[in-house]
């Protein structure tokens, strides 16, 4: 084998298991963690692994994919997986590339792998035909029956298995090929094609999820991998003839109006452009073109509540935001606790979360001319 860096490696990720016992309606490897699915936090620690070059995703037989390649912004390939567990690697496999060196094989269930494992793997692969994490058994180990205590094992020579586990892609294919079926994982099938394989460290984190109690300690691990994103939004109207203005909801008693195509709410156009700015979604504009007859005059909070939905649907919340309106008239200070209360039902965080504030521009520029109102805003959202 040649150094890492310029081997083909790929990653097979089995994602094909029933897997119910960890509860819930769907299995294990469709339940999301913060914005992504189990496999999908998986393909992620591969993806980001700077010596794979290619990913297999292996799916259930049914069709069904526990992965979208749009919110995951990766590449990889899918293939259905057969009725047992290395059916579903031999498939895997197939799918792989010719060009591909070593190809390491890891149980989609194991969503916090730590790029360090992946790299202990890859480099024992230059010395042997396959290599694969495992923890020292470091608690005493017993047998039992009905409740009861009936021996004590040694634990000494006793490694827990993980995943990924890697080898020299033509010699775990032809493993596989040779294997009768019914094996537990794919160091059984390779050790039974007369491969060594070495033991590298493992890691307390590489966890399996299998019980329901397994996701959260999963997501404990996950969380340094927060995305935390801020946007900022600017808007400005002008005013015209009217009664009063409308700003972050909130109807305030005026000598003019504010134009607009909607009802001219600057405070929230601002925010909502903020909130698509995160989500990197483009602005008001697009989403409910000025063109269109049917935003004539329309309560700005639609566009509000749209831009939340967008969020919420792309795993992210809302943590914070902060606005500023600019005008030397109407006095906004007296309004904005009863702005911040509208804003906290709209976005439905607290409103210890929504700053709204107000300046003058010292009586300079078109603000300080009063031909209308300027605002800004920062939106801060976060998605585990
Ligand atoms: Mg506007």
């Amino acid at each position: 084998m040649t150094g890492p860096k310029t081997r083909k490696i790929a990653a097979v990720i089995v994602a094909a298991g029933k897997g119910l016992r960890a509860g819930g309606e769907i299995p294990k490897q469709f339940q999301k963690i913060g914005r992504f699915t189990v496999a999908e936090w998986s393909l992620r620690a591969f993806a980001r692994h700077p010596d794979i070059s290619e990913l297999v995703l292996v799916c259930p037989a049914d069709g069904s994919v526990p992965a979208d390649t749009e919110r995951l912004g990766l590449n990889f390939v899918t293939v259905t997986g057969g009725k047992t567990r290395d059916q579903s690697v031999k498939q895997g496999i197939a799918a792989v590339s010719e060009g591909c060196t070593a190809i390491l094989i890891h149980d989609a269930a194991r969503p916090c792998v730590p790029s360090k494992v992946i790299d202990r793997v890859i480099d024992a692969l230059s010395e042997a035909a396959g290599a694969a994490p495992a923890l020292p058994v470091t608690d005493a180990l017993w047998t039992g029956a009905d409740h009861e205590v009936t021996g004590v094992q040694d634990r000494s020579g006793l490694f827990r298995a993980q995943t990924p586990q890697g080898f020299h892609a033509d010699a775990i294919r032809a493993a596989h090929e040779a294997h009768p079926g019914e094996a537990a994982d794919d160091v059984e099938v390779a050790r039974a094609a007369g491969l060594s394989v070495t033991i590298v460290p493992g890691d307390e984190c590489n966890l399996k999820i299998t019980g329901p109690e397994d996701f959260a300690r999963a997501a404990a691990y996950l969380e340094p991998q927060m995305d935390i994103r801020t946007g900022n939004g600017f808007d400005v109207h002008r005013f015209g003839e009217g009664d009063h203005v409308i700003l972050c909801g909130v109807e305030i008693p005026h000598s003019r109006g504010l134009q607009g195509h909607s009802d001219a709410d600057v405070g929230l156009h601002t925010i909502t452009d903020a909130i698509y700015g995160a989500l990197a979604e483009g602005d008001i504009g697009q989403h409910f073109p000025p063109s269109d007859p049917q935003w004539q005059g329309a309560a700005s909070h639609i566009f509000l509540e749209h831009a939340r939905d967008l969020a919420t649907e792309r795993g992210f919340t809302i943590t914070h935001i902060d606005c500023t309106l600019i005008c030397e008239f109407p006095k906004i200070g007296p309004h904005t606790s009863e702005m911040r209360a509208k804003l906290s039902e709209l976005l439905r965080i607290e409103a210890s979360r929504i700053s709204v504030k107000a300046t003058t521009s010292e009586r300079l520029g078109f603000t300080g001319r009063g031909e209308g109102i300027a605002c800004m805003a920062t939106a801060t959202l976060v998605a585990l």
